[in-house]
Protein backbone atom coordinates (compact mmCIF):
# COMPACT_ATOMS: atom_id res chain seq x y z
CA UNK A 1 0.00 0.00 0.00
CA UNK A 2 0.61 3.30 -0.60
CA UNK A 3 1.48 5.32 2.62
CA UNK A 4 0.64 8.88 2.01
CA UNK A 5 1.65 12.54 4.16
CA UNK A 6 0.63 16.16 3.93
CA UNK A 7 2.65 18.24 5.35
CA UNK A 8 1.51 21.27 6.81
CA UNK A 9 -0.65 21.39 10.00
CA UNK A 10 0.22 17.24 9.99
CA UNK A 11 3.58 16.75 10.46
CA UNK A 12 5.21 20.22 10.24
CA UNK A 13 3.86 23.04 12.25
CA UNK A 14 3.24 25.81 9.67
CA UNK A 15 0.18 27.52 11.51
CA UNK A 16 2.27 26.96 14.58
CA UNK A 17 4.95 30.00 13.40
CA UNK A 18 4.25 33.68 14.50
CA UNK A 19 3.56 35.76 11.52
CA UNK A 20 2.97 33.00 8.67
CA UNK A 21 0.09 34.21 6.87
CA UNK A 22 1.78 37.76 6.39
CA UNK A 23 4.90 35.74 5.91
CA UNK A 24 3.47 33.52 3.00
CA UNK A 25 1.66 36.20 1.61
CA UNK A 26 4.98 38.37 1.74
CA UNK A 27 6.38 34.99 -0.39
CA UNK A 28 8.65 35.20 3.14
CA UNK A 29 9.72 30.74 3.22
CA UNK A 30 10.61 31.47 6.54
CA UNK A 31 7.52 29.67 8.36
CA UNK A 32 7.70 26.77 6.07
CA UNK A 33 11.76 26.36 7.46
CA UNK A 34 11.08 27.33 11.06
CA UNK A 35 8.08 24.79 11.37
CA UNK A 36 7.99 22.85 14.18
CA UNK A 37 7.10 18.77 14.33
CA UNK A 38 4.40 17.78 15.11
CA UNK A 39 5.08 14.15 16.45
CA UNK A 40 8.49 12.45 17.55
CA UNK A 41 9.99 11.87 13.94
CA UNK A 42 12.37 9.12 15.93
CA UNK A 43 9.53 7.00 16.46
CA UNK A 44 7.80 8.01 12.87
CA UNK A 45 11.14 7.39 11.01
CA UNK A 46 11.86 4.12 12.54
CA UNK A 47 7.86 3.10 11.65
CA UNK A 48 8.19 4.56 8.61
CA UNK A 49 11.17 2.35 7.40
CA UNK A 50 9.74 -0.76 8.81
CA UNK A 51 6.83 -0.57 6.68
CA UNK A 52 9.03 0.53 3.87
CA UNK A 53 10.78 -2.40 4.17
CA UNK A 54 7.97 -4.83 4.00
CA UNK A 55 7.08 -3.36 1.05
CA UNK A 56 4.89 -0.22 1.75
CA UNK A 57 5.68 2.89 -0.44
CA UNK A 58 5.97 6.00 2.24
CA UNK A 59 5.08 9.04 0.30
CA UNK A 60 4.58 12.80 0.86
CA UNK A 61 1.64 14.68 -0.90
CA UNK A 62 1.96 18.94 0.05
CA UNK A 63 0.87 21.61 -1.36
CA UNK A 64 2.30 24.80 -2.38
CA UNK A 65 1.29 28.17 -1.05
CA UNK A 66 -2.27 29.72 -1.98
CA UNK A 67 -0.95 32.39 -4.26
CA UNK A 68 2.52 32.15 -4.70
CA UNK A 69 4.80 33.01 -7.47
CA UNK A 70 6.33 31.14 -9.75
CA UNK A 71 9.60 32.00 -8.08
CA UNK A 72 8.47 31.56 -4.38
CA UNK A 73 6.72 28.24 -5.33
CA UNK A 74 10.14 26.70 -6.51
CA UNK A 75 11.71 28.17 -3.32
CA UNK A 76 8.79 26.96 -0.81
CA UNK A 77 9.48 23.19 -2.66
CA UNK A 78 12.90 23.61 -1.70
CA UNK A 79 12.43 24.51 1.61
CA UNK A 80 10.24 21.61 2.18
CA UNK A 81 12.07 18.83 0.70
CA UNK A 82 15.48 20.23 3.10
CA UNK A 83 12.47 20.48 5.83
CA UNK A 84 11.95 16.87 5.38
CA UNK A 85 15.71 16.07 5.27
CA UNK A 86 16.30 17.96 8.40
CA UNK A 87 13.72 15.89 10.88
CA UNK A 88 12.98 12.82 8.63
CA UNK A 89 16.33 12.46 7.19
CA UNK A 90 16.91 8.69 7.39
CA UNK A 91 13.44 8.26 5.08
CA UNK A 92 13.99 7.52 1.78
CA UNK A 93 10.32 8.67 0.42
CA UNK A 94 9.36 6.71 -2.90
CA UNK A 95 7.53 9.64 -3.70
CA UNK A 96 7.69 13.48 -2.43
CA UNK A 97 5.24 15.53 -4.28
CA UNK A 98 5.06 19.38 -3.47
CA UNK A 99 2.46 20.68 -5.95
CA UNK A 100 -0.13 23.04 -7.00
CA UNK A 101 -2.59 24.63 -3.68
CA UNK A 102 -6.06 22.57 -4.57
CA UNK A 103 -4.78 19.88 -6.28
CA UNK A 104 -6.76 16.79 -5.56
CA UNK A 105 -4.65 14.48 -3.28
CA UNK A 106 -6.88 11.68 -4.39
CA UNK A 107 -4.95 12.02 -7.62
CA UNK A 108 -1.78 10.40 -5.81
CA UNK A 109 -4.24 7.19 -4.30
CA UNK A 110 -3.63 4.31 -6.66
CA UNK A 111 -6.27 1.64 -4.54
CA UNK A 112 -8.54 1.60 -2.12
CA UNK A 113 -5.85 0.39 0.45
CA UNK A 114 -3.75 3.65 0.30
CA UNK A 115 -3.71 5.38 3.59
CA UNK A 116 -3.36 9.19 4.01
CA UNK A 117 -2.80 11.63 6.71
CA UNK A 118 -3.77 14.97 6.60
CA UNK A 119 -5.32 18.08 8.76
CA UNK A 120 -8.17 18.93 6.07
CA UNK A 121 -11.42 16.83 6.14
CA UNK A 122 -12.05 18.09 2.40
CA UNK A 123 -8.75 16.24 1.29
CA UNK A 124 -9.60 13.08 3.36
CA UNK A 125 -13.45 13.00 2.50
CA UNK A 126 -11.94 13.01 -1.28
CA UNK A 127 -9.68 10.06 -0.40
CA UNK A 128 -10.44 6.90 -1.99
CA UNK A 129 -8.77 4.60 0.67
CA UNK A 130 -8.30 5.16 4.39
CA UNK A 131 -7.95 8.65 5.98
CA UNK A 132 -6.61 9.83 9.06
CA UNK A 133 -6.66 13.36 10.55
CA UNK A 134 -3.69 13.96 12.83
CA UNK A 135 -4.43 12.66 16.00
CA UNK A 136 -2.54 9.81 16.90
CA UNK A 137 -0.45 9.16 13.89
CA UNK A 138 1.84 6.75 15.14
CA UNK A 139 -0.42 4.66 16.50
CA UNK A 140 -2.65 4.06 13.39
CA UNK A 141 0.99 3.78 11.50
CA UNK A 142 0.96 0.46 14.28
CA UNK A 143 -2.26 -1.33 12.90
CA UNK A 144 -0.86 -1.01 9.72
MG1 LIG B 1 -2.32 20.31 5.75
Amino acid sequence: MRICFDMDGTIANLYGVEGWLDNLIAEDVRPYREAKVLLNMNSLARKLNKLQKQGHEIVIISWLSKCGSENYNEAVAEVKKAWLKKHLGSVRFDEVNIVKYGTPKSLFCKSSDDVLFDDEKPNRDNWLGSAYDVQNILEVLATL
